[in-house]
């Protein structure tokens, strides 16, 4: 959505000027002359005329990866998102006045999640695939973090999920110094991501991948998604010394670090989870939703139409099917929840310990 407390908060991310009216269905700069039009549900504010030599695979194949993220339909915080949602709320504290922004927010999910406990939830991305409730609920914005289109001082607090891991360490300068920018003093960020490092626990967790990669040889699922997702992780931040070095030069003071040592979390991720999805999403649907679409004869399309029910596939349909349960709220929501907090045990029992995932709560100087 664009609701009316967005316009105050804006800035011409071409020209930085906060010259700007709005005219039917675009937001003008009175400077430069720039037009931001406004689509159904979000706001493109991206910077005109500027060209940036790094783009996100997200922003570089949206179309292509639209289909296999399967962003549209949210479904509620569960195991790891769920995990990393309720530690984003034990870090923040969200209040009904905050103004808040989720820099690099993807589908917006952690942002819709958390939109009703805030006075504002502005959600900012560059690739433009939102989902249905956070198109409900968030106020989106198309946009460049290296030039946020936001005035100095804007947010209480922020936060960053799974971003950084996917950006060259200029990019990641420039997000930060943006990131300092729009902050309030005093105000609050949230970031998770993950270095190169390896937990302590490392042996231990590699067990539960072993046992995964058995079931991977034997057939019974596949980790084709997973590999994709995680297919553009640069990890420019390569140890936690290379975190807080750049926090300082962006000037974020940390406050407090939680490490995720995914002991549980990877038996479940690995072990449990992909066992239940390979049951659920096993028996195929009724044909309605084979749909194929038929691609212009002169793209020359590498995808095979012939195996589409591959891993891929069959975990969509999964998640799917989850998603149908889960929005009765029966046995298998309460299921997964239990899952979630023992997937948690790992911030609890083993928070402290060094390792690559990191949640860090940074405060603007
Ligand atoms: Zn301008």
């Amino acid at each position: 959505m664009i609701p009316r407390a967005l316009f105050p908060l804006l800035q011409c991310p071409t020209c930085q000027a906060r010259d700007l009216y709005v005219i039917a269905g675009a937001v003008c700069c009175g400077a430069c002359g720039s037009t931001y039009p406004m689509h159904s549900g979000y706001l493109d504010m991206m910077p005109r005329g500027a060209e940036f030599g790094y783009v996100s695979k997200y922003v570089a194949e949206a179309a292509q990866l639209a289909d296999e993220l399967d962003y549209r339909e949210l479904a509620p915080p569960l195991l790891a998102a769920g995990v990393r949602n309720r530690e984003l709320l034990r870090l923040l504290q969200f209040t009904p006045n905050d103004v808040v922004l989720d820099s690099g927010c993807g589908s917006a999910k952690f942002a819709a999640w958390n939109a009703e406990q805030v006075g504002l939830m502005v959600g900012s991305d560059p690739a433009t695939l939102f989902a249905d409730a956070a198109i409900a609920q968030v106020a989106l914005v198309q946009s460049d973090a290296r030039v946020l289109p936001f005035a100095d001082h804007s947010f209480d607090k922020g936060f960053s999920i799974d971003v950084l891991e996917h950006f060259p360490r200029d990019v990641i300068d420039a997000y930060l110094r943006e990131t300092a920018r729009v902050l309030k003093p005093g105000g609050r960020f949230v970031i998770f991501s993950n270095t190169r490092e390896r937990s302590p626990l490392q042996p231990v967790i590699d067990l539960s991948r072993k046992l995964g990669q058995l079931f991977v040889r034997l057939g019974v699922y596949d980790f084709e998604r997973e590999a994709r997702r995680k297919s553009d992780h640069l990890k420019a931040l390569e140890t936690w010394e290379d975190v807080l070095e750049a926090m300082q030069q962006a000037g974020l003071k940390p406050v407090r670090a939680v490490f995720w040592n995914s002991l549980f979390t990877t038996f479940v991720e690995h072990v449990l989870m992909k066992l239940g999805e390979a049951v659920v999403g096993r028996t195929r649907p009724t044909p309605r939703t084979a749909v194929v679409t038929t691609p212009p004869s002169h793209a020359a399309p590498a995808a095979p139409a012939a195996d589409t029910d591959n891993g891929t596939q069959r975990e969509i349909r999964a998640r799917q099917r989850f998603r149908g349960y889960l929005q009765r709220r029966g046995v298998v929501y309460y299921s997964l929840h239990a899952v979630t907090l023992m997937m948690e045990l790992d911030l609890w029992l083993f928070g402290w310990m060094r390792s690559g995932s990191y949640f860090l709560l940074v405060e603007k100087e």
